[in-house]
This record gives C-alpha cells, structure tokens and sequence, in this order.
C-alpha cells in the first residue's frame, strides 16, 4: 500500500529537509508487520513526491496476533490489510516521519510553521461511510477531496464498487498538520484498528489532534471511531479535549450570556445592534444570508422579519446553542415558507467549509472576541478568502467604553468567554488589514449611546467586496 505526497512548493525538493529523508535514496524501515520503504518517485525544484510504501506481511500479523482473536484461520492470513492504508499505515508514518509529525526541522526550522501546497493521494484507501464521510472528514480541515470508488471487481460489474477509493486530498497547510491529519483519521475511515486500543490512545489522539480535533464538526464521530467505539474511551477523550479549550462553550455560555445581557442591559444593546445589523442587510438587497456564530438565533429573529431574505444559514460551533436556537425560533411550529428559509448547521469559522458559500452577505455578530487572537487569521481566510460574499458585517466591544459600565470591575471584560476586547483603533486597524489583505471595502459605524470620549459600546464594520 502506497502514501503519495507531493509538494509544489518553490523549491520542491524542501521536501526532504522537511520529511528528514534524501530525495536521492531510498530506505527500508522494519516494522513488526513487515517492512516500510521510502522513497521519491519524482524529484526536482519545480515538483517533488515522497511515497512510503507499506509491505505488509500477513504471516508477520497473525505471529503478531495482530486482529486474529475470534476469526476463522482463512481470514487470518487472507485480508486486505496488506494492501490497503488503515493502521498499519499510521503507525509507520509514526515511525518513519517522527521527526516531522513532531514538528521538528533541524535544517530549515523556519519551513515548519510555513503553510505549502501539499496534496496526499492514497491509492487504496478504505473508507467506510463512502466519499461523503471522507469529505465529511477533511474538508472542515479546508482539503480539496477528490475520490474515485473502485468497483469491487471490474469485470462483475453488477457487483458495484468496493469500499475503497482512491483519494487525494489538497490543501495548503504545514507538512506537520497534513501529517497528524492523515495519521488519526486513515485509521478513522477504516474504523478497524489492528491492535488493542487502551487510554494510551486517547494520549496518541489528543495529541495528533491538538489545534484541530476540538473544533472539528464531527469530533465526536472521530474520537469514537478513532478509539474503536469504546465509549468509556471516547466520553473521557471528548471531555479532555473539552478541558483543553479552557472555556469550553459548550458548558456555562448560558450564564455567561446572561452576565453580558445584564451589564449592557440599562441600554438595551443588544436590542439596537440587531436592528442596526439587520437594517444594513436589508439596504443590501441580500437574498441569502449566512450568521456566522449565530448563538441562539436573536438575529435570525430579526432577519425572519424581512421579506426580501430567501435564505437564512445560522452557523454554530456549539450544538447546545443551536438547540436552543431552534428551540427560540420555534422551528417545528414556523409555517414552512418561513421554515424552509431557515438552516442551522454546526460548524467552526476557523476551518475552510464549502458550506459558507453562496451567500451575498455574512455576519459576525459579537464573534470574533470569543475567538483566541491567535486563531483569528484563519476566520479571516475562512470568511474573506473562501466564502468571500459580497457583504460581511462584523460587531465587537469597544472596550473603551467600559469604563460606563457601573456593574463591570475595572479593567474586566464584558464576558467571561471574550478572549479580548478592542479599543476604536485596534478594531479599525484589524478591519483595514482584512481590506488589504483579501480585496474588501470597509466603512465603520457606532452602536449606541455615545460618549464624547469613549464612543460607543459597540462598533461595527461593515466589509463590501471591491470589484
Ligand atoms: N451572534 C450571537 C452570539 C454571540 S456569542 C448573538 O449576537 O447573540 C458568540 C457565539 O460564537 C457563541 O454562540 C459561540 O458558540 C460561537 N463561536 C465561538 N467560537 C466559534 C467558532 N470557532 N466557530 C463557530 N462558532 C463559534
């Protein structure tokens, strides 16, 4: 079984340095299951391959009593494992790409961090839940997927096709995310791993996972699968990640809301920032309209109101919330015009979604403060470079103003949850570089009641694409 990765990266041949392999030999690695070799079937500035090339041996298995218990004596010996990527496969990128899965580069340190052109083609890649799973899987990752199923046998074609595809997926992202990306989730597709899965695999898991596993929108499915449905795994899997994004939003939003509400309340805030925000959509002719960090659907609320609007998306990365929302928006009582212009879908902004297309406008309304400032980049191409619609509202504190808040201590934020809150000139400053950076207009407006010196509690941009 082959792992094919190709870089276009200027010069390609980095790719070496990066992978801690010559371009010009090619090694054998033991495995206890048989023997991994590597090496580049193409190799020159302009592009450059790396295969990894798997032997299984199913004598070495069955020594190995790798997979055996409780199947018939045939199956041990003859199965698809020696020619197909699962396990197998992410054990030996563990081994023979260590170096690089940990994000070490002793000759070109500066390379690591860097985002490439990568694209991985897997020949014979099992994938059970078919091509939509795989995308299901990698696109929130922000990969082009492209699968070809192999029919199960060509000259039966009645027999239809098999549950192995050959897939390659593209993106633009460090070697080291490509591989801790490939190294949890072949084994997630397979969804049959080869050896006794314990806690030390929840440690494998979370660490590969860190920095995407949590945000992913089928985390759950993952974790489950990754630790071969043993629920007592995954339930402590998925409560570590939890804790690992120390305010995890799913747990004490609510309160937290309620903290918000009640210290903007004396002047009903969040009342004026709905109307201002769906006032601007209206004037904008936007038929389809994307909520990006839609919470509990106040301002779908509001938007449900304008009859112009054909389609309301509300995107969440907190399915409690969108529980609620739909709860709020008494969704399954709304006469079906009304119901059919309305989508809830569970989602994260700093992960590219072919999903966020197609709209005319999107909005951020008292988002991006919950986001780490670290992270914000990737909203930023997610929002402005992949689902670019013509229009984006964004709304954030102007933490100038806080000093107005009688019940808000000093020097505090409005809530618990926001990662920062920005002065005037922080915000604007973050706004022209989005126009600079991804071909945006911007023009600012004030929400509220204004202060000769602090301005107002709210500020809001206003992005149109240039033409
Ligand atoms: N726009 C709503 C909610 C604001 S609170 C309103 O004005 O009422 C911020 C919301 O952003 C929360 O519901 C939170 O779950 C969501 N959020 C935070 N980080 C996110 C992410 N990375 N992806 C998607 N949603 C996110």
């Amino acid at each position: 079984m082959l792992l094919n990765i190709t870089t276009t990266h200027q010069p390609a041949t980095d790719l070496g340095y990066l992978l801690h392999k010559h371009p010009d030999k090619c090694q054998s690695f033991p495995m206890t299951f048989g023997q991994a070799h590597v090496f580049y079937p193409e190799s020159n500035t302009q592009k450059c391959t790396a295969t990894l090339l798997l032997d299984v041996n199913p004598v070495d298995l069955v020594r190995g009593k790798s997979n055996s218990q409780g199947e018939g004596k045939l199956s041990q010996y003859v199965n698809d494992r020696p020619y197909v990527s699962s396990s197998f496969m992410s054990v030996a990128i563990a081994k023979v790409f260590r170096t690089a899965l940990s994000g070490r580069c002793k000759d070109m340190p500066e390379l690591v961090g860097t985002a490439i052109p990568l694209s991985v083609n897997l020949p014979v890649l099992p994938c059970r839940g078919g091509i939509s799973f795989l995308k299901e899987l990698f696109e929130p990752l922000g990969y082009e997927v492209t699968g070809k199923a192999i029919p199960l046998d060509s000259t039966f074609t009645a027999w239809e096709d098999s549950v192995y595809i050959d897939a390659t997926l593209s993106n633009t992202l460090p070697l080291q995310n490509l591989l801790s990306h490939i190294y949890v989730l072949i084994p997630v597709l397979d969804d049959d791993k080869h050896y006794w899965v314990g806690d030390e695999e929840i440690d494998k898991l979370l660490r590969h996972g860190e920095g995407w596993l949590n945000e992913h929108p089928i985390k759950e499915q993952i974790t489950k699968r990754y630790l071969k449905r043993r629920w007592s795994l995954a339930r402590k899997a998925l409560e570590q990640l939890s804790e690992e994004d120390t305010q995890d939003i799913e747990v004490e939003d609510t309160v937290r809301d309620e903290e918000e509400a009640a210290i903007e309340k004396p002047i009903s805030l969040n009342q004026q920032r709905l109307e201002v925000v769906a006032e601007t959509i209206k004037q904008s002719q936007a038929k389809r309209v994307i909520d990006l960090g839609c919470g509990e659907g106040k301002l779908i609320k509001y938007l449900l109101k304008s009859k112009s609007i054909e389609q309301i998306t509300g995107v969440d990365v907190s399915y409690r919330t969108l529980e609620i929302a739909k709860k709020r928006l008494k969704l399954d009582d709304l006469p079906f015009h009304q119901k059919d212009k309305i989508q809830l879908i569970k989602g994260s902004l700093i992960y590219r979604d072919k999903r966020f297309n197609n709209y005319d406008a999107a909005t951020l309304i008292e988002v991006i403060e919950h986001l780490d400032l670290n992270r914000l980049a990737a909203l930023e191409r997610v929002v402005f470079e992949f689902a670019k619609p013509k229009l984006v509202i964004v709304t954030t504190p102007n933490i100038e103003y806080n000093v107005q808040f009688k019940s808000l201590p000093h020097g505090k934020l409005r809530h618990r949850d926001h990662r920062f809150e920005w002065t005037r000139k922080e915000f604007q400053d973050w706004a022209n570089n989005v126009c600079e950076n991804f071909n945006y207009q911007v023009a600012f407006q004030d929400i509220g009641d204004e202060d000769s010196e602090v301005g107002t509690p709210t500020q809001m941009a206003t992005f149109t694409l240039s033409i």
